[in-house]
């Protein structure tokens, strides 16, 4: 790896501030596992983040992502849907990811249920839960999570994992670590009904530190990672 790669040079920044977040906290770095945010990258950038040692990679775009994964030889990557979910994009969402972090609605949990293929390992869910409560944001609402959580365990093809949250983009850094909070709550409340689920995603670039702090395991990382996007 030449010494003064940018990309290189932002992973280990990456890590370094992922490591001190879990110190801070008191926890165990492996608590927390990276997901590299590779939309609008090419399937280069990812190849070369992979090689660095990062396996999870989140796309929002069906067909942006469908490019690039039948470009990437290697099957060690993990993919993980995290964009808005469109009904029309089910089957292929449920054919090409690994996980899925943006289901918010019964419909969608049904249809990728039916068109997670059986020779599939079960597809990973995380229940998106709209935490700051924004008029069209995607995600559900705090309330309707065990309700979602009771649809997707009626799937053998579906496999719940947790939740995943986007706080307000234009919150106070108060509140943001108070919506981290509430979705902890939320967290431990579902693993109390479900307890085979382990995923609590929040965190991205500009708030990762207070993620962890609040007990997220995934954080979702893009330009601290790959740069600002163009
Ligand atoms: C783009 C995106 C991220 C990464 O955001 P950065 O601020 O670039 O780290 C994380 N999660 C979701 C759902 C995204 O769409």
């Amino acid at each position: 790896m030449p010494e003064h790669n940018p990309l290189a040079e932002r992973i280990e920044h990456l890590e370094t501030r992922i490591a001190d977040a879990c110190r801070h906290a008191g926890r165990s770095r492996d608590s927390v596992a990276l997901l590299a945010v590779s939309k609008t990258r090419t399937a280069d950038e990812i190849e070369f983040v992979h090689a660095a040692g990062i396996e999870r990679f989140g796309e929002n775009y069906l067909d942006e992502a469908a490019a690039k994964q039948d470009r990437i030889a290697s099957g060690s990557l993990e993919w993980h849907f995290i964009g808005p979910m469109q009904s029309n994009k089910t089957r292929a969402i449920a054919e090409r990811f690994d996980w899925v972090q943006s289901v918010d609605r019964p419909k969608i949990v049904r249809r990728l249920g039916r068109q997670r293929p059986d020779r599939l390992a079960p597809l990973n869910v995380l229940l998106q839960v709209n935490i700051d409560r924004e008029p069209q944001k995607a995600g559900c609402a705090p309330d309707d999570v065990e309700a979602l959580a009771a649809v997707v365990a009626e799937f053998e093809t579906l496999k719940l994992r947790g939740l995943m949250a986007i706080p307000a983009a234009d919150n106070s850094a108060a509140q943001t670590r108070a919506a981290f909070a509430e979705m902890r709550s939320l967290f431990e409340s579902l693993q109390q009904r479900h307890p085979d689920v382990d995923t609590l995603s929040m965190g991205m670039s500009n708030d990762l530190e207070a993620a962890i702090d609040e007990g997220s395991t995934m954080v979702r990382v893009g330009t601290a990672l790959f740069g600002p996007r163009g």
